[in-house]
């Protein structure tokens, strides 16, 4: 068996090692020892994970049933604002007894390690473009500021820029339409372009 370092996420299994049937639950709080994910947002050192582990003896090994719940921080993907975020990921993998290739974890000594598990199924459930809502409207492509904070101003700058010919042909046609039904029928186009 090889040697490994007791951590905060090994679990000690000596007591369900080749007794096959027997189950056990455990709950861990573990502290973060280092950060998880390298996004906009991610599960800071000194954060907690929830841990509910069932630890399940099998002929081969045994088999690890977990859930983690965390919280992860960062900013939102589009406003920049700081955000939280609740994770939550289950996953089930056998630690095997012996060096098998058709395992990929192992029990090491009378341990397994469950952070490798972790750390992949947590990094893997963060948001790769996270917002602090799901209709945020992110910065001004001008002014680089908050859209939130403009509610009125910034939105109408950018319509009247982008479409400013479009509207003034509506407003062009707005006024022919007034004309038609006015009282003047009969004017023709050229005259009504002149007033
Ligand atoms: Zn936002």
């Amino acid at each position: 068996m090889s040697k490994f370092n007791k951590t905060p996420f090994t679990v000690n299994v000596w007591d369900l090692m080749h007794q096959p049937g027997e189950l056990r639950e455990r709950e861990l709080d573990i502290v973060v020892p280092e950060k998880m994910g390298e996004g906009l947002v991610a599960v800071q050192a000194g954060a907690t994970l929830e841990v509910d582990a069932r630890l399940e003896s099998l002929h081969d090994g045994i088999l690890a049933t977990v859930r983690v719940d965390t919280e992860a921080s960062g900013v939102c993907g589009r406003c920049l604002k700081d955000i939280e975020l609740p994770v939550r990921v289950e996953f089930a993998e056998l630690f095997a007894y012996s060096l098998d290739e058709a395992f990929d974890y192992q029990v090491q000594g009378d341990h397994v390690d469950l952070e490798p598990l972790i750390r992949d199924a947590v990094v893997l459930a963060l948001p790769f473009q996270p917002v602090c809502r799901p209709d945020c409207p992110g910065l001004d492509p001008v002014t680089g500021e908050r859209l939130e904070d403009l509610p009125e101003r910034a939105p109408q700058e950018e319509i009247d820029s982008r479409w400013s010919a479009l509207s003034q042909l509506l407003t062009e046609e707005a006024s022919t339409d007034t004309a038609t039904d006015g009282a003047t029928p009969s004017a023709s186009p050229t005259e009504r372009e002149k007033s």
